[in-house]
């Protein structure tokens, strides 16, 4: 028997007195865990002294990078740790959400990092806010990571995705991790880890294990530090409890269980095809993970009219179910992860209750008692309204039949889960489906809303997706994972700060209206590394004419009546007489800040924030001043991206259109 080791300021070590963990299909132990006798408290000073100043001395795309590095590091060779997940009872298609979902998840959020945060340390939140009259007092939401650890609790089905998703949002905010795996299945998620560490990857200490209890780490966590925790609700209320969480003030998220329902709307009858989408889901979301997924159907919620047809169609799919060997390639379903596991599952579906449709299937090739094997079980309420199936988590391969009579009622039905983390809906007509999809929003994370035009592309029920939120409220534990950077600023603090505008330009390293900007000859000649925020034009004028206007609108084909036609100008509510396209004022704009010559500025790849703020008549006279707001490098690209804040007045310094050019601008060296 093998001691799991932990991982902990850059030492592994095994535990005493190590909890036996049995092979899911045999029964055999394999595997013993314990953190007893290691100084957990070590975890926490290391990963706060050496881990997070080094991280935080990356920009985000520098974090990106690595994330990257490590997600294609994992991907290169999966071989040991699909070996390794068959005792966990999975199958292979079972592991691959597993390991390559959790490298995925990695390379994801890499290439979140890359494109929509800035090539910085500093993550500006919103736009700046004016707090005084003369524009000398200013305010601005920037984002910073916390000075703390984040450590993270991982529920025992999914050991490397669960670990891997939280890794890569805690590291792309500049955060270390502790991870803390569940005991039944602690050995796959050491197996992984092990290959991060030993790829050296990593800045020293910024992903620490511990396999086993963590009652000691958690005492020591403080008002910087981030625990989030994937597990059941029990647990949850427990951790929620905990003086770290109560009285220090320790940022909590929770991932927790979910009655996830599956509602197929009145329209999708046998002869839909939306019938059969709907059941293929139901099945796999029952079978998948043997059934322990967060995210599994747990309550198949379906018209009265059609309830004895999806029984009949479920039984029917249910028997061609194969469950047996996790590593024989034929096996649909494998085992639960233990037997204790099995106990708990019987137990639940003992619990729910109704009547059952079927509890029993051949298994194929293994001892179904020595290992933790269970048939798909399918229930029936015999009272939606009060069924327990609203209320008790089975976590394996089970699921309860109920039907409704009206839309109002399915809405009903499925918020009687008390908060989920997603709900299927399936059906052809789109008005029952977004009736369906808006009443029961407000109780999930996500909702899944699919008709035979979205079937074959959708990833599905139980997928979370690195994009979209993962998490939902009430009992799901109200935590929101996944989702793209909202999971990052779990990790990070958003601070107002007020000051002068050259103050905001210096802490935060973009240009802010106000402050200071000085002209050092035309900023297009100037190469990425040459440039600095405050760097500006200020073009000569030139005046538009009413045959400019005539011109480009026969040029064009823009003969909208505003520019060509002066008594319908002027009897619209807006405008005083005929007035320049905004187009037209835009492209004069170019015309006088361009450098025509070739040099860094490579290409302009669009514009943000684009504002038209008065009419400019025929006669007006304009001019840009145009300064370099915001620089972020693409490491290794030779060029960088330069956002140009941009300001048409006229010759009153009036603002005629406001808005910022973007440019990538070449690398000194690499100029064309
Ligand atoms: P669990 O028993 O709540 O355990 C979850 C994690 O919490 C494990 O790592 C466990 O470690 C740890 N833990 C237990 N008691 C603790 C304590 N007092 N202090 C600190 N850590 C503690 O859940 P599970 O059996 O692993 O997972 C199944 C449950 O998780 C199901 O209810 C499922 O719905 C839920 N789940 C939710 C999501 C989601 O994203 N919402 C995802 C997966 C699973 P030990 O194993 O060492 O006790």
């Amino acid at each position: 028997m093998r001691a799991v080791e932990s991982f902990v300021a850059g030492r592994w070590a095994a535990g005493a007195d190590g909890r036996p963990v049995h092979d899911a299909v045999t029964g055999a132990v394999i595997a013993s865990v314990s953190s007893a006798g290691i100084d957990l408290g070590v975890a926490h000073t290391h990963g706060r002294a050496v881990a997070g100043p080094a991280l935080r001395e990356l920009t985000f795309h520098e974090r990106a990078a690595i994330l990257r590095a490590v997600g294609k590091m994992v991907l290169a060779d999966t071989d040991e740790l699909y070996a390794l997940s068959y005792s966990t009872g999975a199958t292979r298609s079972d592991s691959s959400i597993d390991i390559d979902g959790g490298a995925g998840a990695l390379l994801a959020y890499s290439g979140i990092g890359r494109r929509e945060l800035p090539n910085q340390k500093v993550w500006i939140d919103g736009v700046v806010q004016g707090l005084s009259r003369d524009g000398s007092f200013v305010g601005q939401h920037i984002i910073t990571p916390r000075h703390g650890v984040a450590l993270q609790i991982n529920a025992f089905n999914f050991p490397m995705w669960g670990m891997l998703e939280k890794f890569a949002s805690a590291f792309l905010a500049g955060v270390p991790s502790i991870v803390k795996p569940a005991t039944p299945t602690a050995y796959v998620t050491e197996a992984v880890v092990r290959k991060i560490i030993d790829s050296d990857l990593l800045p020293e200490g910024a992903l620490q294990f511990v396999a086993g209890s963590i009652d000691g780490l958690i005492d020591v966590l403080d008002e910087q530090d981030t625990l989030s925790f994937t597990g059941s609700a029990a647990t949850a209320r427990v951790l929620r409890g905990n003086a770290a969480v109560l009285d220090r003030g320790v940022r909590f998220s929770a991932e927790t269980d979910s009655l996830n329902a599956a509602v197929l709307a009145p329209a999708a009858g046998p002869d839909t095809p939306e019938f059969g989408l709907f059941l293929d889901e139901v099945i796999s979301e029952m079978t998948v993970k043997a059934g322990q997924k967060c995210t599994a159907i747990r309550r198949v919620i379906v018209p009265a009219a059609h309830a004895d047809a999806v029984e009949e169609a479920l039984v029917e799919r249910m028997r061609d179910i194969t469950v047996g060997d996790p590593s024989a390639p034929d096996t649909d379903m494998g085992a639960l992860v233990g037997i204790s596991q099995r106990e708990d599952v019987r137990a639940a579906v003992g619990r729910v209750g109704g009547t059952t449709v079927l509890d029993t299937c051949q298994f194929e090739g293994v001892d179904p008692e020595r290992g933790a094997f269970m048939a798909p079980t399918l229930l029936r309420a015999d009272d939606a309204a009060t069924s327990l199936a609203h209320v008790v988590e089975p976590f394996g391969p089970v699921a309860t039949l109920m039907s409704y009579a009206t839309l109002d009622e399915a809405v009903g039905l499925v918020a009687k889960g008390r908060g989920s983390l997603v709900a299927s809906v399936y059906g052809p007509d789109l008005d029952e489906a977004a009736a369906v999809t808006l009443g029961i929003a407000p109780h999930h994370g996500r909702v899944h809303t699919i008709d035979a035009s979205s079937a074959a592309a959708s990833t599905g029920h139980g997928s979370p997706l690195p994009q979209l939120v993962h998490g939902g409220p009430g009992r799901a534990g109200g935590g929101e994972e996944l989702g793209g950077l909202r999971s990052v600023l779990h990790y990070m603090q958003r601070t107002a700060v007020q000051g002068s505008p050259d103050l905001l330009t210096t802490v935060t390293g973009t240009w802010v209206e106000g402050a200071a900007r000085r002209e050092k000859g035309h900023p297009f000649t100037l190469h990425f590394d040459e440039l600095e925020v405050g760097d500006c034009l200020d073009t000569e004028p030139r005046v538009i004419t009413l045959e400019d206007i005539e011109h480009f609108a026969h040029f064009t084909g823009d003969l909208f009546y505003a520019h060509m036609d002066e008594e319908a100008a002027k009897a619209s509510p807006i405008f005083e007489g005929r007035v320049a396209h905004g187009y037209l004022v835009l492209s004069m704009a170019a015309g006088l800040f361009v450098w025509p010559d070739p040099g860094p500025v490579l290409a302009n790849y669009g514009v943000d924030n684009l504002r038209f703020a008065t009419p400019t008549y025929p006669g007006t006279e304009i001019r840009v001043i145009f300064t370099c707001k915001e620089k972020s490098l693409r490491a290794g690209a030779g060029y960088g991206e330069v956002r140009w804040d941009t300001k048409v007045v006229d010759q009153d310094d009036n603002l005629l259109a406001s808005y910022d050019v973007l440019t990538m601008v070449a690398e000194r060296g690499d100029a064309t």
